[in-house]
């Protein structure tokens, strides 16, 4: 497929200094591309914090060369921008070519930190992977990518970040007519479990691709003889990694939605707002996917899809692991028996913490008996544990409100017992409580409304729940009704959408 004719050549110094490493050295994996045009770029949201992590002129993104690069119509100077080649497990379904359809990776920078990291763009029309797909994204998923991911790093969950979401000025067909976007992704990685089933198909080039992963990724490992497991050593580092990370969305109650292989990441990082969500009632059936019929990515069955995602990554890797394929299969399979132990451990860890008992392994029934008890009620799982942390410091009238006081207070008993024993203070621990467990999160009926507003040219709303979410643990008066959960109609009612 050529580049489109009216694919600009225009370049722009706005941003300097991108290398291309993933490009140069595993050329099979990409294709050099241009984006569309863009008829009237217009700066929707620039996230200031984070172009300043990583040294870019902010001055510069904003002009109209920058917001020609955030658009997708006039290249970096200096870079060669690709569209990636990856392909995927879809709902269990063998997809051999997916790729960036409406992607294009412009390069990769080196933060202020010296972590190198990715600079995407997403809805920046055709490429060579657009499939029947028109290449484009329009505003309010995009705008919706933006919030959610940066409410998710501010949650302290590894995720993909976003830097700008630009308007295009193109009108985008989609139930009718919506305007397009283009939004800026920055991430420590765009590799995902379909890459490594991409290059499966040419088996020379899955060596030279875990190789560049884990100098990427793992840099521990790069000096692991290959004879020493070296691949074996990479495989259990990316599902201690993801384990981490899943644990991490259950504790916040993210439900992914599309946990298709190419959209988990080698590095460990969410990605892919599509059709995400956030639980109200604590519910491990919950699906908010209109095209998740089945349930597969339903909340409580992320642990168990991440885990057969694993497994098809294992596969890719089996010919590195060992000659003899029995060896390698058996090697492979001990890694993935790993699983359940690490990912329980980690969200043991992580519900202990939430309420005020870290480290006291031996407490794990009240972690069970709390869920039934939340499960019974419906208890909003946010709004639940800065209650509990509000019932320790005396007030008990946020908490009746989630479970009525007759079937919290045996639960409250043990848990009061459990913080004696081991001498913790209560209202040091209530602190403790509110510091990791969030007050403000994107809450559905919020979020819905919020780009609703600004898809008409009202941003008002979008930027104060935007405030909020990247401050989810602080605490402000005029907030308030941003911690309040939706009604169960609204949420019965409520479904998210893919690839819009
Ligand atoms: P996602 O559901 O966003 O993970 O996307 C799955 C695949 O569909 C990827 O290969 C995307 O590039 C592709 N895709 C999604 N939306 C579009 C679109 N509007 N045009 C072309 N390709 C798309
Ligand atoms: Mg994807």
């Amino acid at each position: 497929m050529p580049a489109p004719s009216d694919s600009p050549t225009r370049t722009s110094s706005a941003i300097v200094g991108l290398e291309c490493t993933f490009a140069d050295r595993l050329p099979p994996l990409s294709v050099p591309w241009r984006g569309a045009d863009a008829p009237e770029p217009t700066l929707l949201v620039v996230n200031e914090e984070l172009a300043a992590a990583l040294g870019l002129d902010v001055a510069a993104l904003r002009s109209a060369d920058g917001v020609a690069i955030l658009s997708g119509a006039a290249a970096p100077a200096d870079a060669t921008p690709v569209a990636t080649a990856y392909a995927g497990h879809q709902f269990g379904g063998y997809a051999p070519t997916l790729g960036d359809g409406r992607a294009l990776l412009l390069g990769e920078l080196i933060d202020v930190d010296g972590h190198r990291v990715d600079l995407q763009l997403k809805g920046s029309g055709p490429t060579p992977f657009s499939r029947g797909g028109d290449g484009f994204a329009v505003v309010a998923p995009m705008l919706r990518e933006y919030l959610v991911s940066e409410a998710m790093y501010a949650l302290g969950v590894p995720t993909t970040r976003s830097l700008a979401v630009v308007a295009t000025g193109r009108d985008v067909h989609r139930t009718g007519t919506e305007p397009g976007a283009v939004l800026t992704r920055v991430a420590a990685g765009h590799l995902r479990v379909g890459t490594f089933e991409y290059a499966a198909r040419r088996p020379e080039l899955v060596q030279p691709l875990a190789d560049y992963a884990i100098a990427r990724h793992y840099p521990e490992l790069v000096d692991l003889p290959e004879d020493d497991n070296r691949y074996l050593a990479f495989l259990e580092a990316v599902l201690d990694c993801q384990a981490a990370l899943v644990a991490k969305w259950m504790l916040v109650g993210f439900v992914h939605g599309v946990m298709n292989t190419d959209n988990t990441t080698i590095s460990g990082e969410t990605i892919d707002y599509g059709p995400c969500a956030f639980i109200d009632a604590f519910d491990l059936s919950a699906v908010f996917s209109s095209i998740d019929h089945g349930g597969r990515y339903a909340f409580g069955n992320q642990p168990a899809a991440l885990k057969w995602n694993l497994a098809r990554f294992a596969e890719t890797l089996l010919t590195l692991m060992a000659a003899e394929p029995d060896e390698a299969i058996g090697a492979a399979t001990a890694v993935l028996g790993t699983f359940d132990d690490r990912y329980n451990r980690y969200l043991v860890e992580g519900m202990l913490a939430k309420i005020g008992l870290a480290g006291d392994v031996g407490a794990s029934d009240l972690i069970d008996d709390l869920l039934a008890l939340m499960s019974d009620h419906r208890a909003d799982w946010t709004g639940t544990f800065r209650a509990l942390a509000n019932d320790l410091r005396g007030d008990h009238a946020s908490l009746a409100t989630l479970i009525p006081s007759e079937h919290s207070d045996p639960w409250l008993h043990r848990w009061h017992t459990a913080l004696d024993v081991l001498g913790r203070d209560r209202g040091q621990t209530a602190d403790a409580m509110d510091r990791i467990n969030p007050l403000y999160i994107p809450r559905n009926h919020q979020l819905d409304a919020a780009l609703r507003a600004a898809t008409h040219g009202d941003f008002a709303t979008f930027e104060r729940l935007l405030a909020a979410v990247t401050h989810p643990f602080e605490y402000r008066g005029e907030w308030e009704d941003l911690a309040a959960a939706a009604p169960p109609s609204f949420t019965d009612a409520f479904h998210t959408f893919c690839g819009t």
